[in-house]
């Protein structure tokens, strides 16, 4: 039987204002338990929420970035529960008019493949606190500070089929908040957070599967094993002629496993109504307008630039716009150099493999965009080989200093005067005399490939540095003159 995962994910995003959604303090991430919760925060009798105008400029500035409709009017409401770190008993949210409507977003696939999803909506929304269940011997902390955090709620249609395209969803969610500078984007510290619907059904079938929905997915890794793990178990049980029970579970990362958290059957009833303390939050034309002028480039219309500007090719450019620190290391790196593709490839290749082993981003990069941008110029100009630039990549990393300095203390300048290569030439000729005469007697076609062993032992006598293009003229003028 061939079965089709579909998947929606609902995604929450705390957006980096300075203060909080509707209160004066700080929303700075690692302060002491409780240092940045006021009396607004701590539900203290008698207070009142004040909107911050921030987070709704950032919210109507993703929704524009989605090609989502926005509200001209949304409405808070209070969602009822209790939950120690809740002190007010409810959660200010959005329900029926959320900020931020239908819209859709395209997604890259690793294959080169694109496709669109679509966006359900997007509402505003306060975050809790922090219960913190370590430390306290039998007893559980309550740590305030990030209670009235404002979120952006985005939730997808379930528009994915694998859970690689979950990933790249969450990716260009990512991207974007990044790019509009509306969020750090901080996974590890609970900036950005996914909740991962998943149903089964068989191929071909219309009507969807029961869903499960995965908790506690913290980082791009884990959505994609958590949602992989979690189709098989819902596979196996359907295939043994069982059925899936709607539940939340939870993904355990340690045992790659999810696990019952509670049961939607006995959901809670949140008694949702729009909250008495707020009014509704009117929208004009002109102010949705003016934000949408000031959006900053994209990135799916940076890579489109990238492609035409640059000529890269569309899966250079969508690796390079990928992050916005990424394209501006890009950017600088050309404006130095004036050559995009080998700026391009040094860039995903050489520089990407270093961060990676590193463990650090492109920010932290101990090869700057303009060291890196020296050494591509002495590529260009045939200084150096590019073999020998991987040495001298090396070096910049080890911080050696720039490619000039490194080429002139070690002394590895391509060689590329004539004289000096046909000494090397001549040598090489005079103490390959089998080969020579295999050389003579090939069929003409044959020769061009037989002269890499030539070549070879011209670039060991050189130690990589004889310039490569010199080498096969002369050698071939050489040879051809002893036929
Ligand atoms: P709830 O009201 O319980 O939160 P929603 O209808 O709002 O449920 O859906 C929440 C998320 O679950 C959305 O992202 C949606 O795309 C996704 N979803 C809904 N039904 C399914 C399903 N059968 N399989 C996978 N995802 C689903
Ligand atoms: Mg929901």
């Amino acid at each position: 039987m061939e079965w089709e995962i579909v998947i929606g994910l609902e995604v929450h995003v705390q957006l980096s204002t300075e203060s909080k959604l509707f209160s004066g303090a700080s929303t700075r991430f690692g302060a002491a338990p409780n240092t940045q919760a006021c009396a607004v925060d701590l539900a203290m009798p008698g207070t009142l929420p004040v909107p911050n105008e921030q987070a709704f400029r950032y919210a109507i500035m993703f929704g524009l970035a989605m090609n989502a409709e926005i509200s001209k009017r949304s409405v808070f409401e209070r969602k009822n529960y209790f939950y120690p770190d809740l002190p007010k008993g409810y959660q200010t949210t959005q329900l029926e008019q959320p900020i931020v409507g239908a819209g859709e977003v395209e997604i890259h696939l690793e294959d080169g493949g694109s496709k669109k999803v679509r966006l359900h909506h997007a509402h505003l929304e306060e975050d809790a606190g922090k219960s913190l269940h370590e430390d306290f011997h039998g007893m559980s902390g309550i740590d305030l500070n990030r209670a009235g955090t404002p979120l952006i709620e985005i939730v997808s249609e379930p528009d994915m089929r694998s859970a690689a395209e979950a990933v790249a969803y969450l990716r260009k969610i990512h991207s974007i908040v990044t790019y509009l500078g509306i969020s750090d984007g901080d996974m590890s510290q609970g900036s950005l957070r996914c909740d991962a619907n998943v149903s089964v059904r068989l191929k071909g079938e219309e009507k969807l599967g029961t869903r499960t929905e995965l908790k506690n997915i913290n980082s791009f890794r884990f959505v994609e094993r958590a949602i992989k793990v979690e189709a098989e178990r819902q596979i196996d049980i359907l295939e043994d002629g069982g059925s899936i029970e709607q539940e939340t579970r939870l993904y355990d990362a340690d045992k790659n496993e999810t696990r019952s958290m509670r049961s939607k059957e006995v959901a809670n009833d949140y008694r949702y109504f729009p909250c008495p303390d707020l009014l509704p939050v009117v929208l004009t034309e002109e102010y949705i307008e003016q934000l949408h002028k000031e959006l900053p480039e994209l990135p799916d219309t940076k890579a489109e630039r990238f492609q035409s500007e640059f000529n890269l090719s569309a899966y250079d450019a969508d690796q390079l716009t990928q992050d916005r620190d990424s394209a501006e290391y890009f950017e600088t790196v050309c404006k130095s150099c004036g050559e995009p593709k080998l700026a391009a490839n040094w860039i995903t290749g050489e520089l990407a493999a270093l961060l990676n082993r590193k463990e650090i981003s492109i920010a932290e990069s101990p090869v700057s965009a303009t060291q890196l941008a020296g050494l591509i110029t002495r590529i260009k100009d045939n200084t150096i080989s590019s073999k020998i630039a991987k040495q001298v990549f090396e070096a910049i990393c080890e911080g050696e200093g720039s490619a000039d300095d490194i080429i002139e203390k070690r002394g590895l300048k391509q060689v590329s005067d004539t004289g000096a290569i046909e000494k090397m030439v001549d040598e090489v000729i005079a103490a390959s005399d089998a080969q020579v005469d295999n050389y003579r007697r090939a069929d003409e076609s044959k020769r061009p490939k037989m002269m890499g062993y030539f070549v070879g032992q011209i670039m060991k006598a050189s130690k990589g540095q004889a310039n490569p293009q010199m080498i096969n003229k002369i050698l071939k003028e050489k040879l051809d003159a002893l036929l």
